[in-house]
């Protein structure tokens, strides 16, 4: 699915060099790295505040109770997503409310969500599924008018574009009230370990989040809140600071990979090409508004289970995000949730398949893989 020995052949001195300059002084932990590449993303993403942090589950956990958010208090999520989202919602005793997503962009339905909004709701958290923004103007819009806060997940989309109906530009991740991400190392942005961050452009919040992510401590040794224990590693910290300048190349080459996808399948019956909703009017290959973390078809003849088998067969890397709705899992289940508030959630379930999507994909692997699928769909 991703080839990160490919990307790190490109790249191999530097991130060598970088890597055995920490090992020769030894500063493993917060050292000057970290603080070099939370300056960097800040700049990057055009944010005030980046804290770095374990990995993207724990930033999404720090993002809540950095904002307060009590046992009790409602979070609405979607219901297709990654299970990271929905548990620190459940760990932190926050109560989830899944909703339904879009069937073109696999993004939370807004219509649902506000359907699910009670007194007791607290925050919305958009997930920029597959690496395209929600509809923030709308979130932001129903945030405001009931007074919630808004966690964006950020995982998948580092580095996209959203442009809001006023035509102001902003990076994903930085226009709710806080923002997450991931760098584990098939993330568009990863490191050779785990990683993750959160961004504020709220000065209060994002002390109180840096206090939070070193054990509660303000001041050393005193602990004036419960914290956790999570730290972005200098090495993780190095290799991030060699990507960061070649992100929006990288990004680049997932567009060009996903523009020959959608070439060779849009004429095709049964298989239904990823929308990109292009917010900021430029043309497509150029436009950012979608980062492609996957590339993801909808297959609609019911074969695609088959589909999957046969690419097994044939050494044809592929993926199914997600195989089952978070609503439907053991741990999340919950009589609260009716089935007729899931349709598309339940039908993409069916009909959604991830196909290789990474910096290093040539012409001759894309049309190997495409005539494959065709041939087995339509054939
Ligand atoms: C990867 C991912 C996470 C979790 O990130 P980790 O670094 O693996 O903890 C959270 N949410 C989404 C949507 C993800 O894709």
């Amino acid at each position: 699915m991703v080839d990160l020995n490919g990307q790190y052949q490109s790249i191999k001195e530097q991130i060598n060099l970088s890597i055995s300059n920490i090992l020769e002084t030894s500063a493993f932990i917060n050292g000057p790295e970290v603080h070099s590449f939370q300056k960097e993303l800040e700049d990057y993403l055009d944010v005030k505040h980046v804290i770095p942090c374990a990995n993207g589950t724990d930033a999404l956990q720090i993002a809540m109770m950095g904002l307060g958010l009590r046992p009790g208090d409602e979070v609405i999520t979607a219901d297709f997503t990654f299970a990271a989202t929905v548990e620190v919602i459940a760990l932190l005793q926050l109560t989830p409310v899944l909703v339904d997503v879009e069937e073109d962009t696999f993004n939370i339905d807004i219509s649902a969500v506000e359907k699910a909004i009670t007194p007791k709701t607290k925050a919305i958290v958009p997930v920029h599924l597959f690496g395209q923004c929600a509809n923030m103007d709308a979130i932001m819009a129903l945030a405001e008018k009931h007074d919630l806060y808004v966690i964006e997940d950020n995982a998948q989309a580092i580095g996209a574009d959203y442009t809001d109906s006023e035509g102001k530009k902003q990076k994903a991740g930085t226009i709710g009230h806080v923002g997450s991400t991931s760098f584990f190392p098939s993330k568009n942005l990863g490191c050779y370990g785990d990683g993750g961050a959160i961004f504020t452009n709220d000065d209060a919040l994002a002390h109180a989040i840096r206090g939070i992510v070193n054990h509660g401590m303000y001041e050393r040794y005193h602990h004036d809140v419960v914290g956790v224990n999570s730290r972005l590693d200098s090495i993780q910290a190095a290799v991030l600071r060699a990507k960061l300048p070649l992100l929006d190349g990288y990004c680049d080459a997932r567009r060009k990979a996903a523009i020959k996808y959608t070439k060779a399948f849009e004429s095709q019956d049964n298989i239904v090409v990823p929308v990109t909703v292009n917010t900021c009017g430029m043309a497509s290959d150029i436009c950012k508004c979608h980062v492609f973390h996957q590339y993801t078809l909808r297959i609609t003849n019911g074969k695609r289970d088959a589909l999957v088998e046969h690419l097994n067969d044939n050494q044809i890397p592929c993926g199914v995000y997600y195989p089952i709705p978070l609503h439907k899992q053991k741990a999340y289940a919950d009589e609260r949730y009716n089935e007729v508030d899931f349709p598309k959630t339940n039908k993409l379930v069916k009909e959604v398949i991830s196909l290789p999507m990474h910096t290093e994909l040539d012409d001759e692997q894309i049309t190997h893989i495409t005539n494959a699928i065709i041939a087995f769909v339509n054939g």
